[in-house]
């Protein structure tokens, strides 16, 4: 896969992160590449490089290792995006940039915002509300995106919580989106985080913009909190990809003398995950909250029970490569006669990898969508 980056503003190597050998898919797409076209043809890099510059989820770091002479701060909510721009800018030489938590406010004003529209309308409300306080009259605000996730409501979330709107024509299939930041403008309330409750337990669960499922419970989800190993041999348990922490709230109400490590690459997700956890279990000690890609920095041999419902994409790109990296980090992570309980939805075939990595694999419940499977080490 072509990793060569050459635009205006200089010529750059660019990974996806986790680099993968035989990788398929480029670190970059046609609305970065839009979004440096139009700034090198409209705006001097002088300009550029002595202003304050914010880009707001920068997938690979292509947007931050081409502005890099700037005061560049990179805010996301991804970690995997985070770990991305910096193994990017240490591969070109270039300094590091400052990496913001989408949990975390921003600081002062901006002279550049640049943002990078994803899939999650809720995810770009959340930050149009959270930016609206740092804009100034003369902050330039270019939105860029791939046409197919373009929508009148992208549009519609500017023009309600920024001001007035337009956008370029397509090139390449991408789009730039023109703000103007109105101070007068009446804004509603952020409606993020929200929550509901669980039919079925008291509990309230309170979700981040960006969180999977967060509006209500995921049916996967629901069917594997119902079927959670019970047996109380276990004592060191992780919820991979916690999203909002559901399944190891349950694990801790089936399992209250073991140790509960939450994990998720979302800063949302583990925030929301620890803020569900705390409320209903205040005196359970033993837990932890872990922002990282899989199980990358976990010890080896360390739990005796993952449970995990596996993503199905990373940022865009559709496939089960992140649900390979969880099964085969978690048959790292456990120590011998540990479990791996994922839930897939029949279609994905996941009864085959899990043997492949684990050499064997059981069906612990079905229904008409869903699959539960048990891997043990061994
Ligand atoms: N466990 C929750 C549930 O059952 O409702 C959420 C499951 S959701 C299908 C998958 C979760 O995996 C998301 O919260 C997502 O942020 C997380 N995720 C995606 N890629 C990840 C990665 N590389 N490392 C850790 N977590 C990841």
């Amino acid at each position: 896969m072509d990793t060569i980056f050459s635009l205006a503003q200089g010529q750059f190597t660019l990974n996806r992160v986790p680099v993968r050998q035989q990788e398929t898919l480029r670190a970059w797409d046609a609305a970065d590449e839009l979004v440096l076209d139009y700034l090198h043809q409209h705006h001097s890099n002088d300009l550029i490089s002595s202003s304050k510059v914010l880009i707001i989820n920068d997938q690979f770091g292509a947007l931050s290792i081409a502005l890099n002479k700037t005061q560049l701060s990179n805010w996301s909510d991804s970690f995997i995006a985070h770990q991305a721009v910096k193994f990017n800018c240490q591969q070109n030489n270039v300094t590091p940039v400052q990496c913001i938590s989408s949990i975390a406010d921003l600081e002062g004003s901006y002279d550049f915002v640049i943002i990078k529209v994803q899939k999650s309308l809720a995810q770009l409300e959340d930050q149009l509300h959270r930016l609206r306080p740092h804009l100034t009259a003369n902050t330039v605000i270019i939105g860029c995106s791939m046409v197919k996730m373009l929508h009148s409501s992208t549009l519609a979330l500017f023009e309600n919580i920024i001001g007035s709107t337009k956008t370029s024509l397509a090139k390449k299939k991408a789009r730039l989106i023109f703000s103007q930041y109105q101070p007068t403008l009446a804004v509603k309330d952020n409606p993020y985080p929200q929550s509901f409750s669980l039919d079925n337990r008291q509990w309230d669960i309170l979700n981040h913009a960006n969180v999977f499922s967060r509006a209500k419970l995921d049916i996967g989800c629901r069917f594997f909190m119902d079927n959670l190993p019970s047996t109380q041999k276990y004592k060191r348990i992780i919820d991979l990809g916690c999203g909002s922490g559901i399944i190891g709230m349950v694990a801790a109400s089936l399992h209250p003398n073991a140790q509960i490590d939450f994990y998720d690459e979302s800063y949302m997700a583990i925030a929301s995950a620890e803020h569900n956890f705390k409320q209903y279990f205040a005196d359970h000690q033993q837990v932890s909250f872990q922002v990282d890609d899989c199980l990358t920095s976990r010890d080896k041999e360390s739990a005796d029970l993952i449970l995990n419902n596996p993503p199905f994409h990373q940022q865009n790109a559709i496939g089960d490569f992140i649900a390979m990296q969880m099964f085969k980090q978690s048959f790292k992570t456990l120590i011998s006669g540990g479990e791996l309980w994922v839930i897939g939805n029949s279609h994905l075939q996941y009864q085959q990898k899990l043997k492949k990595i684990f050499n064997n694999c059981e069906s612990m419940a079905t229904n008409n969508k869903f699959v539960i499977l048990r891997a043990i080490k061994k």
